[in-house]
């Protein structure tokens, strides 16, 4: 970038932000945790109020400069990817708590605001902000929002979308911009709280987001299943859901991750089981011991072998199981490959099948966990993307997960979003008119085309 353009940049963003151009610096944020080829930006800006984030976007769309919203870059999608260089606009500096109202049940957070410390910071108050993305220490508020973040409570309590009441954001000529507010209510113009949601830093550059609260459950009790086979897990989601139980959780994992991870961690967990099922259910007292009991005896007459949490040391150890899925699966190949095709519930069984016969099909390493109980599968995929015979198999294997999600009534992401990832097979999913329909809408918006260019094929 010319050092005039960098000379106004860092008259922007003074002393108190961070303007970062050499390319050491540049480098980091030339990917995400998506693995795909890195790009470089131009020049990274760390603004920390709204007057340097108002004048950035101004600049960069006065010079025709493309932006880059990025929170933590945790993002599996390729959404933070800088394709076509530019301006990386991180919002980490912008990360104040504004307000917990404990009267309304609301909070205020500015969009660089770790998940994990809203969450935190909540508790503390009695209060509870379900939305638990498994990257939650370090993904952010904003980056939530806009890849509609899910988590491990999902099934129960719904994704980032069902807690967003209120988010301000800038346009890409640096109009401020505010959709939704405060009361439970409110229906005075378009939805544009719910644009935002799922927008990928294509729509708007969000600085504060108003977020539901509410009050923490009372206890809540977890066991871990065993099943002798996958199949036999998988029934026992639908059997769960379909007794009119929703529990807080209900995670899974196949025998290849099973064994991945007892080898990465020696917890001891059963490596002859077919597959695990990871429950928790939470609420009052009554209700807890309820629905646990129901849940015991489905497992028992599925022939589960039961291991239940008498503590809290026991739950954690519970938890670890899936909390090291991910990790220990990436011990083992250069790449990894994280899908997050998903099914209505009950089609659980059916696309598991499919998994298995694809894995089989190009002889493939792939290990399958997740979150069953919102139909939402991760087939991870453990290659080498330097092989490209094998990346040849793999894309092959990819399309076939995909075809098989969509033939089931899916969708091919649950929660990761579309960024660079997926684009190429959006109009599959939604059809021709659909994908017409955001191009309008990002053309009518963001005309010169500078928000997040390159991203979800519009
Ligand atoms: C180990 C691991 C576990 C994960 N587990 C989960 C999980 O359980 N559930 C889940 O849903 N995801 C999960 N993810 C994916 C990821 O953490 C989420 O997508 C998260 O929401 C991204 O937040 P971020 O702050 O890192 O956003 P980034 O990656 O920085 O950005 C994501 C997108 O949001 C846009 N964006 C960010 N901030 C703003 C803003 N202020 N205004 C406008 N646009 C903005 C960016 O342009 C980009 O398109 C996981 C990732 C990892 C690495």
């Amino acid at each position: 970038m010319n050092k005039n353009l960098v000379e106004k940049f860092n008259s922007i963003i003074g002393e108190k932000g961070k303007v970062l151009t050499n390319e050491e610096d540049l480098a980091c944020y030339s990917y995400d945790a998506y693995a795909e080829t890195p790009v470089m930006p131009e020049i990274v800006v760390k603004p920390t109020d709204y007057e340097q984030i108002q004048q950035v976007i101004k600049l960069c769309n006065e010079e025709n400069i493309p932006i880059v919203t990025r929170g933590a870059g945790s993002n599996l999608s390729g959404g933070t990817i800088p394709k076509s260089g530019g301006c990386v606009l991180l919002t980490t500096g912008f990360n104040k708590i504004l307000e917990i109202n404990e009267n309304d049940l609301y909070a205020v957070v500015q969009s660089g605001v770790v998940t994990a410390t809203l969450a935190k910071a909540v508790e503390a108050k009695g209060l509870f902000y379900p939305p638990d993305p498994g990257s939650m220490n370090i993904s952010t508020i904003g980056g939530n929002v806009a890849e509609n973040a899910g988590g491990l409570r999902g099934l129960k309590y719904g994704v980032t979308k069902d807690y967003v009441m209120g988010v301000n954001f800038f346009d890409p000529e640096g109009n401020s911009v505010k959709g939704g507010g405060k009361t439970v209510k409110l229906v005075t113009g378009f939805n544009l709280q719910g644009l935002m949601v799922s927008s990928e830093g294509l729509l708007g550059v969000m600085t504060d987001i108003t977020l539901k609260l509410i009050p923490k459950p009372k206890t809540s009790k977890s066991m871990i299943v065993f099943f002798d086979d996958v199949i036999t897990a998988c029934e026992m989601v639908s059997a769960i859901i379909s007794s009119k139980i929703v529990p807080t959780t209900l995670e899974f994992l196949d025998n290849f991750t099973i064994r991945t991870v007892e080898d990465a961690t020696k917890i001891g967990l059963p490596t002859d089981a077919g597959a695990l099922l990871l429950i928790e259910v939470d609420g009052y007292e009554g209700q807890v011991e309820e629905e646990f009991s129901k849940i015991f005896e489905l497992a028992n007459k599925m022939n589960g072998r039961l291991k239940v949490a008498n503590n809290i040391e026991e739950k954690n150890k519970i938890w670890e199981a899936r909390r090291k899925a991910l990790s220990s699966l990436a011990r083992l190949k250069p790449t990894l490959i994280l899908e997050d095709a998903t099914v209505p519930r009950s089609k659980i069984p059916s696309m598991m099948r499919a998994i298995q016969e694809i894995t089989k099909k190009y002889n493939l390493t792939i290990g399958t966990f997740g979150h069953a109980g919102d139909g939402n599968l991760h087939p991870t995929i453990l290659t080498d993307r330097r092989d490209k015979n094998e990346m040849e198999i793999v894309e092959k294997a990819i399309d076939e997960i995909f075809d098989a999600a969509l033939n089931l009534d899916g969708t091919l992401s649950g929660e990761h979003g579309v960024g660079t990832a997926k684009a190429k097979y959006l109009e599959k999913e939604v059809g021709k008119g659909t994908i017409l329909y955001m191009k309008k809408l990002k053309k009518g918006i963001d005309p010169k085309g500078i928000l997040n260019p390159h991203k979800m094929g519009i």
